[in-house]
């Protein structure tokens, strides 16, 4: 093998490490941002149950507090038509008639707010029974979610590292000359410095390379570089 061939089949390792570490890199900017997005909605869930969970309680202390005063009224009107009997006066007697005649107006009011209450009432259990199912389904499944991620995370993570030591190996075994170009492009390309030629089109900027440049790039016998972005271009099958 020519030194010319040899370099370029180093650097077609190179090029498939570039690109598996640029699409890893992508992945774990996505990654976080994913499980970012499974917490609030999991948080938005739970916030509603929440609500659901006090409106419950504030119907329910409304029913106790209601109850309490119509048992207050109930008393208050048994006691008042007791001592019916024991006024003197027609003042006192008009008086307790108006007196009995609001009581009543009030325990018929509370007895109607009683009923709608109950109603409401059972609208609301209903309503945050269903939210808590709803939260603790959601809340197995986004888990399980989020595990996967975070395994996908570690792993990606893992293979980062691999492919990073072994690309100086690689960058060690070229050519001094060709590894200088690497290194100027590299540094001027930070991620991506040898791109693979797919569908004629530069795989890093998307420029159309002319039908010829293209079948020499295939050859892999020379340095072509892309004309837009100036990276190493070469072929490799998948
Ligand atoms: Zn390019």
């Amino acid at each position: 093998m020519t030194d010319l061939r040899r370099d370029i089949s180093l650097l077609v390792m190179i090029a498939r490490i570039e690109a598996t570490l640029y699409a890893h890199k992508m992945a774990l900017q996505k990654i976080p941002t994913d499980i970012a997005a499974i917490d609030r909605s999991l948080a938005a869930l739970e916030a509603r149950d929440k609500a659901l969970k006090a409106t419950l309680e504030d119907l329910t202390t409304t029913r106790r507090n209601t109850e309490k005063k119509l048992r207050e009224h109930e008393d208050h009107l048994k006691k008042s038509r007791g001592q019916q009997s024991l006024v003197k006066t027609n003042e006192e007697y008009t008086a307790m008639l108006k007196e009995i005649s609001n009581l009543e107006q009030q325990i018929s009011d509370e007895e109607e707010q009683l009923l709608i209450l109950m109603d409401r009432i059972e609208a609301a259990q209903k309503d945050a029974k269903t939210a808590g199912e709803v939260v603790t389904t959601e809340r197995a499944k986004r888990t399980g979610e989020r595990a996967v991620l975070e395994a996908q995370q570690a792993s990606v993570k893992a293979e980062v590292e691999r492919l990073t030591r072994e690309r100086p190996k690689l960058l060690s075994e070229l050519s001094p000359p060709v590894l200088k170009r690497y290194e100027r492009l590299s540094e001027k390309h930070r991620d991506v410095a040898v791109v693979r030629v797919k569908d004629d089109h530069c795989g890093t900027c998307g420029q159309t390379l002319p039908p010829q440049l293209a079948v020499e790039v295939r050859k892999g016998d020379q340095f072509i570089m892309c004309p837009a972005c100036g990276r190493i271009l070469i072929h490799y099958a998948d």
